[in-house]
């Protein structure tokens, strides 16, 4: 399938990711074509981007949005609005692959009936896995779609393990930037402010993930992610912070080998790889210049100050509805930090609450998936 275009539908559009996905497909204008995009409320911009693409179908999940600028559609574009709108737009007929770019657990449904309709899907909203991932997998190896990885790292360890034996890798390992607190001592994370919380270091991402950058969680999610996506148990998902963010993670082989995955910090490079696989192709985004960066290093994650891989280990060994609840208690907690209503180390500690007050249902349904992270939403902050 040399030079073959693909039909991609994006739901997420409007946000950080979905913004990248477009410079990608900008880019690679002959290799992308944008047939479908679907964003929460940003009416505006999603109208901005149905010009520039002539994407023909759209959908704003916020339906008086969606209603307030229906005059304003652009004509022979299909309209869609609500959650079954984000449906209607991952199943689309023309669609080769969907990219699941929505923040949060909103992404779920769309992402199993995109599966179930037979398209690929690149998965950027790692909550989905998270909560779902062996529903997820599960899915896509009777549907025979891919699931294609966009987080940086997960998108390195498939690019390693491509063409590997499922039995001669011997662990996974993520890197972590360590985030902006990696040198802070444990007394100074208590008066950490939203502020510096949001000033990453390496990557410039929206602020949830930012903030999760900083207490870990977002390492945590990724280690359960990368259980389910390459079907390895947690104990083989190792985490090593690596500041430069220049190695996207690594595989380690039963003989000692490890492979590494390698570019500069821009999520253009995993969202090309997820929409343009099987195939290599050229891009104008800049190489690493190893002279330039001198030297790469690598420590230890500090696990007793940020408790965040600790919790996720025990998240993703317990499963069932564990991770859902871990992800759904930390989504709060860290809308209740933006607002500057809870501190930052009150981030664990309320998920740690959460977890631990949480009878773990195993081999849960989806609607079991779902209860469960309602129930860790509304589960009191002290
Ligand atoms: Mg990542």
């Amino acid at each position: 399938m040399a030079n073959s275009t693909k039909k991609v539908v994006i739901l997420g559009s409007t946000g950080s990711i979905g913004v990248s996905a477009l410079k990608v497909a900008n880019d690679l204008f002959e290799r992308i074509e944008i047939v479908g995009l679907g964003a929460y409320q940003s009416a505006d911009k999603l109208l901005s981007q149905l010009n520039q693409t002539g994407a023909r179908a759209a959908c704003l999940s916020d339906q008086d949005v969606a209603e307030s600028i229906s005059a304003d559609v652009p004509s022979g574009v299909d309209m869609f609005s609500g959650e079954e709108g984000l449906v209607e737009l991952a199943t689309l007929e023309e669609a080769d692959i969907v990219l699941i770019a929505i923040v949060g657990v909103a992404g779920l449904k769309p992402a199993l009936a995109a599966l179930e309709a037979g398209k690929d899907l690149a998965v950027a909203s790692k909550e989905i896995l998270v909560m779902a991932g062996q529903e997820i997998m599960e899915t896509a190896s009777r549907t025979g779609s891919k699931v294609l990885p966009v987080d940086s790292e997960h998108n390195a360890i498939f690019q390693c393990l491509e063409g590997k034996e499922p039995d001669t890798v011997s662990r996974l390992i993520l890197t972590a930037s360590g985030g902006p607190f990696r040198k802070y001592e444990r007394k100074d994370l208590e008066n950490v402010s939203v502020e510096k919380a949001l000033n990453h270091p390496t990557w410039d991402m929206g602020p949830k993930i930012t903030v999760d950058s900083a207490t870990l969680f977002n390492k945590g999610l990724e280690m359960i992610e990368a259980r389910w996506l390459f079907d390895i148990e947690m104990d083989r998902v190792d985490v090593i912070v690596h500041p430069q963010s220049i190695v996207h993670s690594m595989v380690e082989f039963i003989d000692g080998s490890i492979l590494a995955q390698l570019s500069v910090t821009d999520m253009c490079f995993p969202i090309q790889y997820a929409l343009t696989w099987p195939e290599r192709v050229p891009n104008s985004l800049p190489p690493v210049d190893f002279a330039d960066l001198g030297k790469l290093d690598f420590e230890k994650p500090r696990t007793e100050d940020f408790p965040a891989l600790n919790l996720a280990r025990a998240a993703g060994n317990a499963g069932g509805t564990l991770p859902a609840v871990m992800n759904a208690a930390n989504e709060i907690a860290v809308a209740q930090f933006l607002k500057g209503q809870l501190s930052f180390p009150g981030i664990w500690e309320h998920v740690e609450s959460v977890m631990t007050n949480h009878k773990v249902i195993e081999n849960p349904a989806i609607d079991e998936l779902i209860e469960a992270d309602q129930w860790a939403r509304i589960y009191p902050i002290v």
